[in-house]
Formats: structure tokens, sequence, C-alpha cells
């Protein structure tokens, strides 16, 4: 019952909402933003975390629980099932090779941060896809549509965008580690911390669920070059420049590819900003938001 409505989530580290990373965001907000009362009031207001848009996200937390263990999990594809099929297809084209002896240390750390870099670019990508698909952005546009942020709005994600997100996990993270079976053998491990990767153990503890909230922490401009900060991603949020910053937590792919803006190209960075869709007003309903982005045309 308590996995069902994805209480788990809280404890368990590899997930956004874990309590530490919750508490360590809150210690963030507090040091830096102590002096700025209004903006920490703001946050913890009733018009923020009692807003419609943000009861649709607690409510539609604990429905996706159940979507997830019922429809989606029977749906994906593991990624064991993925690195032994190309394995498998690796040496088929390209034959057998003396496998690469190198230091467990080099190769674990390796292994660690390949997987890291590499799920955070093809994230990158997907999310970009989901904005410049028509098909795709009326599944996106759920996420979107929240019009005040917390960390659970992270979790406002359709089962359609799920399921894609998951089929990339699977893709990225069973290839990479097919090419490290073929060429170093089966003794490869990740470091993890509470479960989590480290490298994402690390990003989550520093102010991960910032980046759904009003606290506009932002970075010098020479770190917001490589890390998106929380504000980069509350600006994704407005409905001026979500076609802006679709990084997760390296911020190379937009820089890269065009799609950077930094907090301090704004002018009126002071303002508060103004999130949601640009072309409609949210109804917030749970059932418009599994349901509507199927009917093409119809608001959420
Ligand atoms: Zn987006
Ligand atoms: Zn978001």
């Amino acid at each position: 019952m308590f996995d069902l409505f994805g209480l788990d989530y809280f404890v368990d580290g590899s997930k956004r909402i874990f309590w530490l990373y919750l508490v360590s965001a809150l210690m963030i907000a507090l040091l830096f933003f102590w002096k700025q009362r209004a903006i920490l009031k703001m946050q913890f207001s009733k018009e923020v975390l009692w807003h419609p848009s943000a009861r649709l996200d607690y409510l539609y937390f604990g429905v996706m629980g159940i979507v997830k263990t019922l429809l989606l999990l029977p749906l994906l594809v593991g990624v064991n099932e993925v690195a032994l099929w190309m394995v498998m297809a690796i040496q088929e084209v390209f034959g057998y090779v003396e496998r690469i002896r190198v230091d467990r240390i080099w190769l674990i750390t390796g292994y660690t941060t390949m997987l890291f870099v590499f799920n955070d670019l093809t994230r990158y990508w997907l999310h970009r896809w989901m904005h410049t698909s028509s098909l795709l952005w009326r599944f996106h546009r759920v996420h979107h549509s929240a019009e005040v942020l917390n960390p659970m709005t992270f979790y406002r994600v359709h089962p359609i965008e799920n399921l894609l997100f998951g089929f990339r996990y699977a893709l990225t993270t069973g290839a990479i580690t097919a090419l490290f079976i073929y060429f170093f053998g089966a003794g490869i491990g990740v470091v993890e911390i509470f479960g989590a990767n480290m490298i994402v153990f690390i990003f989550m503890l520093i102010g991960a669920n910032l980046r759904h909230s009003h606290i506009p922490l932002h970075y010098p401009k020479r770190i917001e070059k490589w890390l998106i900060s929380p504000y980069q991603h509350q600006l994704h949020h407005t409905t001026r420049y979500s076609r802006y910053n679709y990084g997760s937590t390296l911020a190379v792919w937009d820089w890269w590819f065009g799609s950077l803006l930094y907090s301090k190209d704004l002018t009126y960075i002071d303002e508060p900003l103004r999130f949601g869709l640009l072309d409609e007003q949210p109804t917030h309903s749970l059932v418009g938001a599994f349901f509507n982005p199927f009917y093409k045309g119809i608001k959420l």
C-alpha cells in the first residue's frame, strides 16, 4: 500500500524527492535567501503550496504510483535485456575482441561517469524533441501546465512521456553497459550512494529540488555554462523561455546545441516569473491531465 501511492520515493535515494534531498534543498534555500524573507515566505505560502496547480501535483503523484505499478512497469524493457542483446549484436558484427585490462577502480569510475554523461545527453535530446514535435508536445505540456512549482511538480509527467523516458533510459544504459562488457568484460560496477549513481547523488544533494520551486537560485555565468542552475530550469517553465534550457544536470548540451539561456541574460531577474502555458488557462483536472493529450485540439 505504501509503495502503491509512491510513498517509498521519499525513502529511496535514487528518487528526486528522497527525504535527504528535500532537506538539503531547504537548507540551501535558507542559507542563500535568509535575508530575502519574502522569497522564502512565498514558497511556503498557501498561494503556492495549495494552489489548484500544486494540489493537482500531489494528487497526480499518488495516482501515478498506481499507474506506474499496474501499467508502465509491465511495458518497460529492462536494462539487462537491452545490454545482453547489444553485446550479442556487437559480437555478431565485429567478432570477439581480447578484453582490455584496466584497474578496477578506473573501470568503475569510467562506467559510472559514462552512464551519467550519456543519460544526461539522451535526456536532453528527448526533452528537446518533446517540445519540437507537436505530437509529443501534447503530452509534455502536462508538465508545463503547472502554474506554480514545488518539488512534486517533477512528477507531473504524462504516462506516455514516462514510457518514452523509460525506453530512453533502458537503451542508453543498455548500450553503455554492452560496450563496457564487450571491451572490458563483465566485472563492471557503478559507484553508488544510497542506491543512486554517485554523480547523480551529488547533483540531487546540491539542490536539484529547487529546480521546481520559486527560489531563484542561480549560478555565476561561467558555471551555468556547465551546470544548469535551478533558476535556469525555472526559466524553462515560463511561457516565454520554454524553448531554452532543456538540460537536466549538464548545461553543455544546451550550450553546444544552441538552446542555453543564462540567468544573467535577463534584465528583469528580480521580477517573479510567470509559469505555465502561453495559450490557455489550465483547469488542473486529473482526468484532463491524463486524457486530453489524446484528443487533438482539446485544451488541458
Ligand atoms: Zn520542457
Ligand atoms: Zn520541470
